[in-house]
């Protein structure tokens, strides 16, 4: 191995320092939102847990469930992404240390196959991109066609950077290819693509084939830095969001403990009212229900960080798909914005003081929350098992029992079962009368 250091590896050095330093610092941040959430327990059966993490977020297995196109290309485009890495790992060593190409004296023939193997996904890859942009922007499917703004260029950006870094990995091997006394005649592509370039002289295909080092790493470095601002950022955070799924049923609802203890303790006639709370009797919440971010749990925030804005859970809503006013994909990605808008708060003053701003009216509307259904389909279709139900549900909580701004309709069901112990309006003793007919 000849190690080679000189200015360029100093320059190397200072890119990557800065990638690093930046990428740390703004996922220090996102971290620290996810903690402005209230605690839960989602840690319990961790073989449990481990192993639906292999399944759904490393195994892709809700990706092709039903779309299988969709997913088959996605999951090309991950697994690209994942083993690809493996050659970014080399191109690290070899920009720290000064080597050319320092695994492909350790590993001989295997090191060929293996690039070749990764040029091979390069080019699955870029069909798979430019496939996804034709869907997102010539023949758009339904569940896109409501991505406007940011939320539709981010997804463009992203395929486009994905296509220009697996050319330039291309133009590496093509270029590497033809430069003298370099063996690389075992690479799959780059032997078909080297012919393109073999007019060119040495010194010309030298500077291309830096340039093409150069351009793909640095890409690699910009786009660790656009995560933290993009829906790309799911390729992180799917891994521990699926871990912390929620394992319970998934149409079972969580009890609020301090309001469950007051229940108890009016339907047991042997209680004392006066009596002081057991030293484990639950707190009382500083409110019920959601109406902000930092109402909602660190996995309902966690969820909002991990959302991939695909849109399966709005295309499965089946209120959404009766035309109400209702996207649980919108949900999420409102959750996402709110927490930025408070992030930035707290950025500037220090901590978090009033703005005067909501995550209930100022992002999602009332109307929104009561067209679910609860019916869990968007839980259900979600490829990392994200909970949109669950926030819903939660902001509900807050209207009824803070504001008692529940649906009408839901009220006079309440006051059913308040004056008749049923939600009809029928006295108790005509319940029976159906019988006589
Ligand atoms: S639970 Fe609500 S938001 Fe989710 S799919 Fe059903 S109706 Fe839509
Ligand atoms: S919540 Fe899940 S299904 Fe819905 S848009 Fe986000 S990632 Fe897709």
């Amino acid at each position: 191995m000849e190690l080679n250091f000189g200015l360029q590896n100093i320059l190397f050095l200072a890119a990557f320092g800065v990638a690093i330093y930046f990428f740390s610092k703004n996922f220090g941040k996102i971290w620290r939102n996810i903690n402005l959430g209230k605690d839960v327990n989602r840690s319990d059966r961790p073989k449990e847990r481990w192993a639906l993490m292999a399944r759904v977020a490393l195994g892709q297995s809700k990706m092709v469930k039903r779309r299988a196109v969709a997913g088959f290309f996605h999951v090309l485009i991950y697994v690209g992404f994942i083993l690809i890495n493996i050659e970014v790992a080399e191109i690290l060593i070899d920009g720290i240390l000064g080597t050319h190409r320092v695994f492909m004296p350790l590993l001989g023939p295997v090191y060929d196959a293996a690039i070749s193997f990764f040029e091979i996904l390069a080019l699955l890859v870029i069909v798979a991109c430019i496939v996804f942009l034709f869907r997102r922007n010539v023949s758009v499917v339904p569940r896109f066609k409501d991505l406007k703004g940011w939320a539709k260029k981010d997804g463009n950006y992203i395929l486009f950077i994905e296509l220009v870094l697996m050319f330039a990995l291309l133009l590496l091997g093509a270029t590497e290819a033809n430069i003298e006394g370099n063996h690389v005649d075992g690479w799959i592509v780059s032997a078909q693509l080297a012919p393109l370039f073999s007019g060119l002289d040495q010194g010309t295909l030298i500077m291309m084939e830096r340039a093409a080092w150069w351009f793909h790493i640095l890409g690699i470095f910009a786009f660790l830095n656009y995560l933290p601002y993009s829906k790309h950022f799911h390729v992180i955070m799917a891994f521990p969001n699926v871990w912390h799924s929620k394992l319970e049923p998934s149409g079972q609802f969580s009890n609020m403990e301090s309001v469950k203890k007051e229940v108890e303790l009016m339907m047991d006639p042997n209680a004392d009212p006066f009596a002081a709370p057991a030293e484990d009797a639950a707190e009382e919440p500083s409110r019920f229900g959601a109406k902000d971010v930092m109402d909602l749990n660190r996995i309902q925030l966690m969820n909002a960080y991990s959302c991939t804005e695909c849109g399966r859970c709005t295309a499965s809503c089946p209120a959404n798909q009766t035309g109400k006013k209702l996207s649980p994909r919108k949900i999420m990605m409102d959750t996402r914005d709110r927490l930025s808008e408070v992030s930035n708060v707290i950025d500037e003053l220090g901590q978090f003081e009033d703005d005067g701003r909501t995550l209930l009216d100022d992002f999602i509307s009332r109307e929104e929350l009561w067209a679910c259904t609860t019916c869990n389909a968007c839980t259900e279709a979600c490829p990392v098992n994200i909970d949109p139900m669950s926030i819903i549900v939660d902001m509900r909580r807050y209207l009824v029992m803070e504001e008692s701004a529940a649906n009408p309709s839901l009220n006079t069901m309440m006051t059913n079962i308040e004056n008749n112990a049923a939600p009809w309006a029928y006295a108790q003793a005509d319940r029976a009368n159906w019988i006589n007919e």
